[in-house]
């Protein structure tokens, strides 16, 4: 059986559904464990995409509606943190904030003020104003380096950059490799993301290549839907699963207050 450990909550102001309806939905589908992972805070308000630090209790009571909704379910919590250097002390603090089952990190932002994954600055320029080489090159460098904090049990969405389809024509390798270094010295498992099935992006994150390099380094990986509304959990999990057994790999991940275990791949899925 497969698990979502990548799903949101309305706090964050762009996602729909209780986390109860994101259980429900776990259980029609069969999956194995359910977990909510939505955008954490940030220290200071920062922008209009994720809880406020002040929305943490009701976070917490909400996560606490759904478990006792369904007592039975081996429900999951967490946080999809957001990396930008100088946060770490930051990271420290949420993480002492529950008693976590794990903390995803992201890379959205490559500055303090470009999240790459933002409709909004498509036509601004921003994009057109450098190139792309070195959009992927700030990203890759910046997911390396949220990995590398050790702060995090898995890294979401490897190869987000790619969401409004802005790819360098050349060979993609030296943009992916520090990224996949980075998981293999840390032993961090990275995210098969089926939200770029969803959206623009037209493809998983990450992309079969990128895959394959991770497998071939020996890292981990999870299938992950980033659900925004409970009818996207396990979205696409046949294609991921199809794509993760097609790169080599035949176990994933779990985890229960920030420790790891590891369970084989099922042998087929249908979702
Ligand atoms: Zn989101
Ligand atoms: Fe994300
Ligand atoms: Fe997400
Ligand atoms: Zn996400």
């Amino acid at each position: 059986m497969l698990a979502d450990y990548h799903t949101h909550t309305p706090l964050c102001r762009h996602a729909e559904g209780h986390p109860r309806e994101y259980v429900r939905r776990a259980l029609e589908l069969g999956l194995a464990e359910l977990g909510i992972s939505d955008h954490a805070p940030m220290e200071r308000e920062f922008d209009d995409w994720r809880m406020r630090r002040e929305e943490m209790p009701a976070y917490l009571q909400m996560l606490e509606e759904a478990r006792q909704a369904y007592p039975d379910f081996p429900l999951r919590i967490g946080l999809e943190v957001d990396f930008l250097p100088g946060q770490e002390e930051w990271i420290s603090k949420l993480a002492g904030m529950a008693r976590w089952d794990y903390l995803i990190g992201s890379v959205h932002y490559i500055s303090e003020d470009w999240d790459v994954d933002n409709p909004r600055w498509l036509g601004s320029g921003r994009w057109e104003q450098q190139p792309v080489e070195e959009v992927w090159q700030r990203y890759f460098q910046r997911a390396a380096e949220a990995v590398r904090t050790g702060l995090f049990d898995f890294f979401a969405h490897p190869d987000l950059v790619k969401k409004f389809g802005h790819v360098p024509a050349g060979p993609l390798e030296g943009h992916y490799r520090p990224l996949i270094e980075a998981a293999a010295e840390t032993d961090t498992p990275l995210e098969i993301n089926t939200a770029g099935l969803r959206n623009s992006a037209g493809a998983l994150y990450p992309s079969r290549l990128f895959l394959e390099m991770a497998r071939e380094a020996g890292v981990a990986i999870l299938i992950n839907s980033d659900a925004h509304r409970p009818q996207d959990v396990g979205a696409h999990f046949t294609e991921a699963l199809a794509a993760a057994k097609a790169a080599g790999y035949r176990e994933t991940v779990r985890f229960q207050g920030r420790e790891r275990r590891t369970v084989p791949l099922p042998e087929a899925w249908r979702c």
